[in-house]
């Protein structure tokens, strides 16, 4: 066994603080890197050391790996963690990481490399009896032959980038006649995007859920699965609300995808943590997606329904130790929501708003969990990504965990800047979201610029408070109905919400 005594992040922001935090918890020496944007950032202050890695731009600072590399050398750092986005998922890096003697905190650079590109990843797991989205199973670059397919497919279908990740590299065809210009498009921005130019087709999904299940395996061949986690509300293909366990999944279903994601993670020889992610149809079928190799942004959700702390066990895996339990251990206990407070305005497409953060004041309180990088006066850099915070709650139950979502983002005191906060409210108190019936498609079918204006506010509030005590009726015997109307119902906390504004 390997023991780590001395840990670098190299990442910035909200993950490298949480990192930081486990570590220190674990006794470990810190060191965190940073560029020059970043000079009073609260990573920076939070561990034991610091270094300067290089100028704002993140391929002049923390993407250079040689440097990284040479602060581990000079300062004796015996590991990296990569966080998530970065070098995170870059085999390469944790390739160097392991020949110059240091353990890199995450799967192999095989696994890495195996499970970067969808279509070798797709491949990889086809031999499982994993399902798959119909498409291609290779890199289209005949344009007759990929239209064939996608005439067999039926449009609309939907071309993708290999090396895609973070919802980019994706495009949505409609009809034959738009194919080759798409294609062509869609190939260049691969190419620009990824340095890839390797693009697929797939079935474009009409009503997908999107649900990830988070595995995490050890270097003696164990790998448990911490259940899934629903990603469905997003923008721009990328998510803004999580929730864990999801509201759909029958213990069966869950059963049945969990021992998917432990096949696919089984068919890269996977160690650490690491998620799996599928697209539920409305029939319920689910089509495996991709596999990310990194610690997800959303994974404080399943920590807090599962009581396991991730990074925690991402080093002990790295140091060799053996999974300290079984798939049998392992329960769900309560619910968990995540809202990413973006610097970003939802009524002008969600286009970043960074700014100085004049008002910050975080939420506190039962069951609120905030994950940042943030103070009061600080500026958000337009170097990286306009995440502010991740705002978790956790309930006993789903409607426990939204009356949480709800109290703690009207506890939250942002000004400065335009935030997805608002939008997080909006969401969870739509009907479709409270009563579950929700898909990918939730911004196109459910909000406007409108959807945030006050005389829009109320009128959502009416109509959720109308469904939510209907659905309670449908739910339950007229009698008991009678009996628990007033405090816990979905429909009173609306009117609560409303009498409080
Ligand atoms: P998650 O699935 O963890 O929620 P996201 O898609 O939100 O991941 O991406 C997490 C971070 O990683 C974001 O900062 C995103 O921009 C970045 N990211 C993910 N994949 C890639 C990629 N292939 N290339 C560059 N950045 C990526
Ligand atoms: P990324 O690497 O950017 O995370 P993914 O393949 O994981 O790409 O897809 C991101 C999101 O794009 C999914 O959560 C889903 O909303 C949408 N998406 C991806 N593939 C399909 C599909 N075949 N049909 C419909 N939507 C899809
Ligand atoms: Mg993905």
């Amino acid at each position: 066994m390997k023991k780590i005594t001395k840990l670098l992040v190299a990442n910035r922001g909200e993950i490298a603080l949480r990192v930081l935090r486990s570590a220190k918890e674990m006794g470990l020496k810190t060191v965190a890197i940073y560029s020059e944007a970043d000079r009073n950032a609260l990573h920076v202050r939070y561990a034991d050391e610091a270094v300067c890695v290089g100028p704002p731009a993140s391929a002049q600072s923390y993407l250079r790996g040689d440097k990284i590399l040479e602060v581990c050398r000079e300062l004796g750092v015996d590991a990296i963690h990569p966080g998530y986005g970065f070098l995170s998922e870059n085999a390469a890096f944790a390739r160097m990481v392991k020949e110059a003697g240091l353990i890199f905190v995450g799967p192999s650079p095989e696994a890495m490399e195996l499970m970067g590109s969808k279509l070798a990843a797709k491949q990889a797991v086809s031999q499982y009896g994993i399902p798959m989205v119909p498409g291609t199973e290779e890199a289209i670059s005949d344009v007759e032959a990929a239209k064939q397919i996608a005439r067999e497919v039926g449009f609309p279908i939907l071309i993708k980038a290999s090396a895609g990740g973070g919802g980019k590299g994706m495009r949505i065809v409609n009809a034959e006649a738009d194919f080759e210009e798409q294609m062509q498009l869609a190939v260049n921005e691969a190419v620009s995007a990824f340095g890839d130019g390797a693009v697929f087709i797939e079935k474009y999904i009409g009503s997908p859920r999107h649900i990830e299940i988070q595995v995490l395996g050890d270097e003696h061949g164990h790998i448990v699965h911490l259940f899934e986690r629903e990603c469905s509300i997003q923008r721009r293909h990328q998510k803004v609300i999580e929730e864990a366990p999801s509201s759909v999944l029958t213990p069966e279903l869950r059963a049945r995808m969990g021992q998917c994601a432990v096949d696919v993670a089984r068919a890269c020889d996977y160690t650490g943590a690491g998620t799996v992610e599928f697209l539920l149809d409305e029939n319920h079928n689910f089509y495996f997606l991709e596999m990310n190799t990194r610690l997800q942004v959303e994974h404080p959700v399943t920590e807090q329904i599962t009581g396991l702390d991730l990074v925690k066990e991402q080093i002990r895996v790295a140091e060799g130790q053996p999974l300290p339990f079984t798939q049998e251990d392992l329960t769900i206990t309560g619910h968990a929501l995540e809202l990413r407070v973006y610097a970003e305005d939802p009524q002008n497409n969600f286009l970043p708003d960074i700014g100085t953060l004049t008002t910050y004041v975080r939420p506190q309180g039962p069951g609120v969990r905030v994950d940042d990088g943030f103070e009061q006066g600080m500026d958000i850099p337009i170097y990286y990504d306009p995440m502010i915070a991740k705002l978790v709650t956790f309930g006993k139950d789903r409607q426990e965990a939204i009356e949480r979502m709800l109290r703690a983002i009207d506890e939250y005191q942002i000004t400065g800047i335009e935030t997805t906060l608002g939008f997080g409210r909006y969401v969870l108190q739509h009907p479709a979201f409270v009563s579950g019936h929700f898909d990918t498609n939730f911004i196109r079918d459910h909000f406007t610029v409108d959807s945030l204006k006050p005389a829009a506010v109320e009128a959502e509030h009416k109509l959720a408070a109308v469904l939510g005590a209907m659905l309670l009726l449908e739910k339950k015997t007229p009698t008991s109905a009678a009996q628990d109307a007033p405090a816990t119902t979905g429909s009173a906390w609306k009117r609560n919400r409303l009498g409080s504004r």
